[in-house]
């Protein structure tokens, strides 16, 4: 390898769901300094969005709450939230990085109190529960949300009701006046963290999302199964808050498909066996029905589906339904063949949810920043040894969150080689 200066041992890590919170919390016990860029208001990312999560079915608070005990213990760890990584010039060890900053409206004085959010009087669809609902127009994102900060909603500004907002709260905290910021970084490497976002399910048109009642998408039914959802953890039909208790559930909804997504998200099969087991939980007499091409269970969690495969109430069929249509009183039809019994079905349901697969975050909003990517966008782990920009968690390939958090500490590893390199002659080097 090429000896290079290091001038700056910083570490950038761009995405604060659980691979950033990690690679963030493990660079910075190791003594590094720290940056961590997060696009939306709140660390957590897509795990925060979970009801419960596998291996042990646990609320993501378990897992969440340690990291930001940890990063509120570190002050060698800084957080932007609201911001993006605009551009990054130089080389491994001497990166620049331009990060934008969106405003919030809200300072640091903050205490959470929630009296803005009394005085707003429109609402905004609720990011958080995927549109499900509706937040008022000064919000929590979540209420494990980190930093613990209310954001006031663009849309308002400039209107009667911001100032009305500003009026209730007693710490002095809304600035309305908060303008977008840009600012360069000196760091020596990055490591992309930016997770993914669910296919889009309108484009799976044989299965009427959007069109036809009562056919969601598998991270809808998270937030539907949750007690922040839109149904408080009901689950119910949203057309008619019915109680769902006929569930079909579509696995592989676009993946495996050249229309769609080629790949296999590997997550997918495992979290619509834990949508059947919220449903079974929650209502004794529940059927479900499980459709699938082929089960992926990987590794230990082989016993989870053998669970699931003993409860006589889940049904697993082989089978990727050709298309479902709207039946009577809100219910979806599905229409299919199984393929073991060559059954030709027409089945009406109350719920159903498509397990649609992830993808890669950055695909449409990379900025202006070379990175090597997969055929499917995912970027590429390690770019070798001459570059100083690793990647971890979904951002490199559909992962759980225990491998997620294992590419994250990998990564770490890699950008403190980077910024070790000739260590004695960095800034403050820690080498
Ligand atoms: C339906 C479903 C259920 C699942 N259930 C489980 C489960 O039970 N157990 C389990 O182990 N796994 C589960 N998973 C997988 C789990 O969600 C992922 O493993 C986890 O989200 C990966 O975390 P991450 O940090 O890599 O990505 P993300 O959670 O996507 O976090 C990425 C973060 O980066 C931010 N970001 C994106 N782009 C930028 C940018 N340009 N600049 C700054 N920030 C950016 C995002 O806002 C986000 O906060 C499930 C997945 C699905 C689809």
């Amino acid at each position: 390898m090429t000896a290079r200066a290091v001038e700056s041992q910083t570490i950038l890590v761009v995405g604060g769901g659980i691979a950033g919170i990690t690679a963030a919390v493990e660079a910075a016990d190791t003594g590094y300094d720290v940056v961590l860029v997060e696009k939306t208001a709140t660390l957590g990312g897509r795990v925060a969005q979970l009801n419960r999560y596998f291996p042990k079915l646990c609320h993501p608070t378990c897992g969440l709450e340690i990291n930001y005990q940890r990063i509120r213990g570190n002050p060698k760890i800084r957080v932007f939230t609201l911001a993006t990584v605009t551009a990054i010039t130089g080389a491994r060890g001497s990166y620049k990085a331009t990060i934008a900053t969106s405003p919030r409206y809200v300072s640091g004085r903050c205490t959470a109190c929630g009296e803005c959010a009394k005085a707003a009087t429109s609402r905004i669809p609720n990011p958080f529960n995927y549109g499900m609902d509706t937040v008022a127009a000064a919000y929590l994102p979540h209420p494990m949300a980190y930093p613990m900060r209310y954001v006031v909603a663009p849309d308002v500004i400039g209107t009667p009701e911001a100032e009305a907002i500003r009026a209730a709260c007693k710490y002095d905290a809304i600035d309305l006046e908060e303008k977008p910021k840009t600012f360069e970084l000196a760091v020596g490497a990055v490591i992309w963290a930016s997770g993914w976002k669910p296919y889009d399910a309108d484009k799976l048109e044989s299965y009427g999302y959007g069109r036809v009642p009562n056919v969601i998408t598998n991270v809808e039914m998270e937030r539907l199964a949750a007690p922040g959802g839109p149904s408080q953890g009901r689950i119910v039909r949203p057309s008619d808050g019915r109680q769902a208790k006929r569930v079909a559930l579509i696995q592989c909804a676009g993946s495996r498909d050249y229309n769609h997504l080629p790949y296999c998200s590997r997550i997918c099969c495992l979290g619509s066996m834990k949508h059947a087991a919220y449903v079974r939980e929650q209502y004794a007499d529940a059927e479900v029905d499980i459709y699938y091409i082929d089960i992926r269970a990987h590794d230990k969690l082989e016993s989870f589906y053998g669970k699931l495969k003993a409860d006589p109430q889940v049904h697993f069929i082989k089978s990727k339904p050709a298309s479902i249509t709207a039946g009577e009183n809100g219910d979806p039809v599905l229409h299919g063949e199984n393929t073991l019994t060559r059954e030709l079905y027409d089945r009406g349901y109350d719920l159903v949810v498509l397990a649609t697969g992830m993808q890669p975050s950055l695909t449409e909003a990379a900025p202006a920043i070379k990175l090597v990517t997969d055929d499917y966008g995912f970027i590429v782990p390690e770019l070798g040894d001459e570059d100083g920009m690793f990647a971890a968690g979904v951002a490199s390939g559909p992962l759980d969150v225990s491998m997620s958090v294992q590419s994250a500490t990998a990564a770490v590893l890699k950008a403190i080689q980077a910024v070790r390199v000739n260590g004695a002659q960095a800034r403050g080097g820690q080498a």
